[in-house]
């Protein structure tokens, strides 16, 4: 059955090519952008797009009555796996203590004293609230079970939500292993992947000398490599509380992603921009606003990225400690606010570039036969996503 969806206001496709874009001084032609849009949606797939006055029949109809219409957003990054409550620790943050990655552990416990059913009900009413606010895709990481037993439940149950799961045993020491990091990263690299990476598609660590929780270059190394032996693609928290190795070592091993990118040398942006330059797949700077924003920490200054020529992506980076926010919405206003990204960037980022950052070509964009992940907006055009901040104003569109 075929599904007509008209009188879309503005339709953002993120085609470059499309013809009869708009292209003024707020919405460049790049964004793709039509006024007085439809499209037609056969079994989950864009069939058709264009002039709403161009458009042939299907056999349902859906009109939105001038709402706008951008692709679904795509987050790249969360941790949405996980039990407890870490709201004092907010708090006590806000009023000057400083994050050093420690409180990690408070979720780790907390995750393993709850039973699978308690996780998934969680992990789902996560994802729906995501989608509420306009993500069509979302990434899952592991990371708060540690143990080879809870890793893998982590991730299968990810796995009931998403095909975007990663495999982050790497995410901190656990306090069993303080004194025996290397037994724990061997385990990480050993047991633990052997067990894990046939249930994720990506490795993931938290690579940040500046945590006594996290993982150094050779550690990190260690994981990364394990995991793409294991068939895994690579993903790097990197460069999140000071300058560090983490967008190097990405780069170095072709990783998809490198994540959080708060403390940038030039080195780091000429090494993610050459990497950009280079023929084939690069790799991309995920930025988490959110996490600045929750942590009050000083933001990347994503506009030298993007003059660099770097590929940037947006994501919420979702979780109990540094950012409990789902808000795609919240991230696309901060880049604006915060970063020096225009509108239009900041939704690029949010959609095609976070899904170049899990290597997909079939999400972020409206096109023919890419999956039919649209969010729909209760405004004119997708400029209210960062003029309208922390108004609920996006939802994923539901085609029934
Ligand atoms: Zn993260």
């Amino acid at each position: 059955m075929s599904l007509l969806v008209t009188g879309i206001g503005e339709l953002v496709t993120n085609d470059p090519h499309v013809g009869g874009a708009v292209d003024d001084d707020v919405t460049p032609g790049w964004l793709g952008a039509i006024r007085d849009a439809a499209l037609v949606v056969e079994d989950g797939r864009i069939e058709w797009f264009g002039r709403a006055g161009d458009a042939s029949a299907a056999d349902w109809r859906i009109d939105l009555e001038g709402r706008a219409v951008v692709p679904g957003f795509v987050d790249s990054h969360s941790h949405l796996v996980f039990a407890g409550d870490r709201s004092a620790e907010f708090a006590a943050r806000m009023t000057g203590a400083p994050y050093d990655g420690g409180g990690i552990a408070v979720s780790v416990a907390a995750t393993r004293q709850a039973d699978e059913q308690t996780l998934r009900g969680l992990l789902e009413g996560r994802v729906a609230e995501m989608r509420a606010q306009g993500t069509t895709t979302v990434e899952i990481k592991s990371g708060y079970g540690l143990t080879v037993a809870d890793e893998v439940q982590a991730l299968r149950l990810a796995r009931a939500a998403t095909e975007e799961v990663t495999f982050l045993g790497g995410h901190v020491v656990p306090a069993e292993f303080a004194h025996r990091r290397a037994e724990y990263v061997e385990l990480v690299a050993g047991e633990m992947m052997r067990a894990c990476a046939p249930l994720a598609r990506w490795v993931d660590v938290f690579c940040e000398p500046h945590s006594a929780h996290a993982f150094d270059a050779d550690e990190a190394r260690t994981i990364l490599l394990a995991g793409r032996a294991a068939g895994l693609g690579l993903r790097v928290h990197g460069n999140q509380l000071g300058p560090g190795p983490g967008v190097a070592l990405a780069v170095e091993l072709g990783a998809a992603s490198v994540d959080h990118c708060t403390y940038l040398s030039s080195a780091d942006v000429e090494a993610l921009a050459g990497a950009n330059r280079g023929a084939g797949d690069s790799t991309v700077a995920t930025l988490l606003p959110g996490v600045e924003f929750c942590t009050r920490s000083p933001y990347p200054d994503g506009r030298h990225l993007l003059d660099a020529g770097v590929a940037v992506a947006l994501a919420s980076d979702c979780n109990p400690g540094t950012c409990y926010s789902s808000s795609m919405p919240l991230a696309i206003a901060l880049a604006v606010r915060e970063m020096g990204l225009t509108p239009a960037e900041a939704l690029a980022a949010a959609t095609t570039g976070s899904a170049r950052s899990l290597r997909r070509a079939d999400i972020g964009r409206v096109a023919v036969d890419a999956r039919a992940d649209l969010a729909v907006l209760d405004a004119p055009s997708y400029l209210h996503l960062a003029y309208r901040p922390g108004v609920p104003i996006v939802r994923a569109l539901d085609l029934g």
